[in-house]
């Protein structure tokens, strides 16, 4: 399955907001500078997202479709660390919301940098995705900037840090070289639309 087109629909923060659930939809989220934006514009193959957009700008949930067929949506990502505490809690609010309330929703995205071990925040957002039960797959970025023995070890850290079952996926991708990305947009396809 490729991507013949990539379309923005709108931005919301309130469900009332959103598109209509006409569409089997993804959504990904990740820490703030994980490789969100990098991921989507290689997934889109165009400069949709923003790349490193100034932090608090893009908070908003973001909406394109993918051949009009899926909604792919762009969740603002967390941990940054100047933000208030009441700022956190909005965010916090806005993404259970969605998770809520999202019943087109078939499946996470769940970013994660391969060159740290998954942060404290990381391990809660795994735990918080969880108690939604919808599926999720996690995603390392930034696999160019590792060599080979710490290639190897990537997907064991990860599934061992977030305490993953052997059901959830874990794929590795560069958005700068390209590296996993025609395949994770096919496993995407083939999760969203069974
Ligand atoms: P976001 O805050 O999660 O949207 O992250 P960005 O996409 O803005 O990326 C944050 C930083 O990581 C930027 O400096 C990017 O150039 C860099 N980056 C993102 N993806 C990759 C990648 O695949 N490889 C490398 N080496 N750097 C990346």
């Amino acid at each position: 399955m490729s991507i013949k087109s990539v379309e923005f629909i709108k931005s919301a923060v309130k469900p009332e907001d959103y598109p209509p659930p006409d569409k089997p939809e993804v959504a990904v989220v990740g820490r703030s500078n994980v490789g969100k934006s990098s991921l989507i514009n290689a997934i889109f193959k165009r400069s949709v997202a923003k790349v490193s957009s100034t932090p608090g700008k893009t908070r908003l949930i973001n909406f394109f479709t993918l051949n009009n067929d899926i909604y792919f949506v762009d969740l603002p990502g967390y941990g940054f660390a100047s933000v208030s505490q009441k700022e956190r809690l909005s965010w916090q609010k806005m993404i259970e919301n969605y998770l809520l309330n999202r019943e087109n929703l078939k499946l996470i995205i769940m970013l994660v940098d391969t060159r740290y071990p998954p942060t404290n925040l990381d391990i809660l957002m795994k735990q918080w995705l969880d108690t939604f039960e919808k599926q999720y797959f996690v995603v390392g970025t930034k696999i160019d900037k590792l060599n080979q023995s710490e290639k190897a070890k990537a997907k064991k850290v990860i599934k061992e840090t977030l305490d993953l079952d052997d059901n959830t996926p874990i794929f590795l991708v560069s958005a700068k070289e390209g590296t996993g990305i025609d395949n994770l947009v096919s496993e995407i396809f083939k999760a969203v639309k069974e």
